[in-house]
């Protein structure tokens, strides 16, 4: 791997630099509600009009058709302008159903779809996990009947993040009802308008409701609609899940380093009730370097793993590796400045920019199962990355 920065590189990151340092959005973004995703359909729809959507995505869906290493010095640029955090409702859209479309949609779909995802037009939200199946997607029950041009949807997903604010849906079902496993399941595009379908909110410890149950009582989905093939949906899936694990964090993992300096920041003027400040304790001190290793380790590996994924075009199973080494090493991160910061560490109001580190310390845990639990990580290293035998 090169890591010398080419002309155009360091060009690009001083025109990012300079537009994001005039275009940040002053205000905080609204923690919760519809009020929410207008700021980040806002947020989107500016970046699109100002030509920095979609970095790496081609020109010829709406991209810029720049390499997966600007694409990285988009996501550094982002984070030391503290722009509005990627992980938003935008999130599902941009990361994994676009890129899907780009991969296994018909010209159709992605004529009708990237556009409206690239503007911020369309919100959409993911139906993989159900009441019975978590971890184990592949046991899914969701079933859906082939009727006419139409397949009737019946059944509920669980944890659907930000179905109440999604126009469509990464949707997986079972059409096939006498199927096992990973065979007979379909990958539709489902219009979360359509009649039928009803979205039950769940409360999180972060004091939101951003996560849902989502029924579906024969909820009509134009066959028009299936991305892949039918009964061929878990390849489909499997491609999401790669952009997903893949490519899908690496904003974070690159703004974990300056996360790492800003609590290096607040050790420099935090004082303890004994008057000494947090950064002459030699225990925090020493975690906080370790953490800042870990950090650029993790920022070398997303390099790394970047080129590879540049020359061979998809993201590989090393995406597993990363997800869970930036999950615990925001998790130790926060954990540390939980002890600097004593009681009021538990102050939460659920405001993200009110709280910061109390926020980024129930976010580690929840990212720690969302996207894939930490144990499902390790199996995929143990299977796909080394190769261990299986024990099941
Ligand atoms: C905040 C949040 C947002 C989410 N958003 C979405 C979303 O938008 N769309 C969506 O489809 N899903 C979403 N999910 C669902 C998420 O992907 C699942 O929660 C996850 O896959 C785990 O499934 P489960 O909750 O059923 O737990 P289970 O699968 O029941 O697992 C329970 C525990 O057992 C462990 N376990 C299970 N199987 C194994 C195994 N084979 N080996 C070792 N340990 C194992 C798990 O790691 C976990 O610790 C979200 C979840 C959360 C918490």
């Amino acid at each position: 791997m090169d890591l010398q920065y080419s002309e155009q590189d360091r060009e690009f990151r001083a025109k990012a630099r300079a537009w994001l340092s005039a275009n940040v959005p002053a205000e905080a973004r609204p923690a919760h509600g519809h009020a929410s995703a207008t700021f980040d359909r806002d947020w989107q729809r500016k970046l699109y009009d100002h030509g920095w959507a979609g970095v790496s995505w081609p020109k010829e869906f709406g991209g810029l058709g720049l390499s997966g290493l600007q694409q990285v010095l988009w996501y550094e640029e982002l984070a030391r302008a503290r722009a509005p955090h990627y992980i938003n409702t935008t999130y599902v859209a941009m990361m994994h159903a676009g890129p899907t479309l780009i991969a296994r949609g018909t010209d159709e779909q992605k004529a009708f779809h990237l556009p409206r995802i690239l503007s911020g037009e369309s919100l959409w939200c993911q139906g993989f996990s159900e009441p019975n199946a978590g971890s184990d997607l592949a046991s899914l029950k969701t079933r859906g009947v082939v009727d006419g041009d139409d397949i009737v949807v019946t059944g509920a997903k669980m944890w659907t993040t930000d179905a109440q604010h999604g126009d469509y849906q990464e949707l997986l079902i079972r059409t096939d009802p006498d199927s096992q496993r990973h065979k007979g399941l379909t990958w539709v595009i489902c219009d979360m308008k359509t009649p039928g379908i009803d979205i039950k909110p769940i409360r999180t410890m972060l004091g939101d409701e951003h996560i849902n149950t989502v029924f579906y009582d024969e909820v009509r989905i134009p066959i028009a609609n299936v991305v892949g093939e039918i009964g061929q949906g878990w390849s489909t899936a499997l491609a999401t899940l790669s952009f997903e694990r893949g490519l899908g964090f690496i904003g974070d993992q690159l703004e974990l380093y300056e996360r790492v300096g800003r609590a290096v920041d607040l050790a420099g003027k935090l004082r303890f009730d004994d008057g000494t400040l947090a950064i002459d304790d030699s225990a925090i001190a020493q975690k906080l370097a370790s953490l800042k290793s870990d950090a650029m380790a993790i920022r070398a590996m997303t390099l790394a793993d970047i080129a590879e994924t540049d020359r061979t075009g998809q993201p590989g199973p090393k995406g597993s590796m990363m997800k869970l080494l930036v999950t615990n090493t925001h998790k130790a991160l926060s954990e540390v400045v939980g002890e600097m910061m004593g009681w009021d560490f538990l102050e939460f109001n659920g405001d993200r920019s009110a709280h910061p580190w109390t926020y980024d310390f129930l976010w580690s845990w929840i990212f720690s199962i969302s996207g894939g639990t930490n144990e499902i990580q390790r199996e995929n290293i143990a299977d796909r990355v080394l190769s261990l035998p299986r024990a099941r």
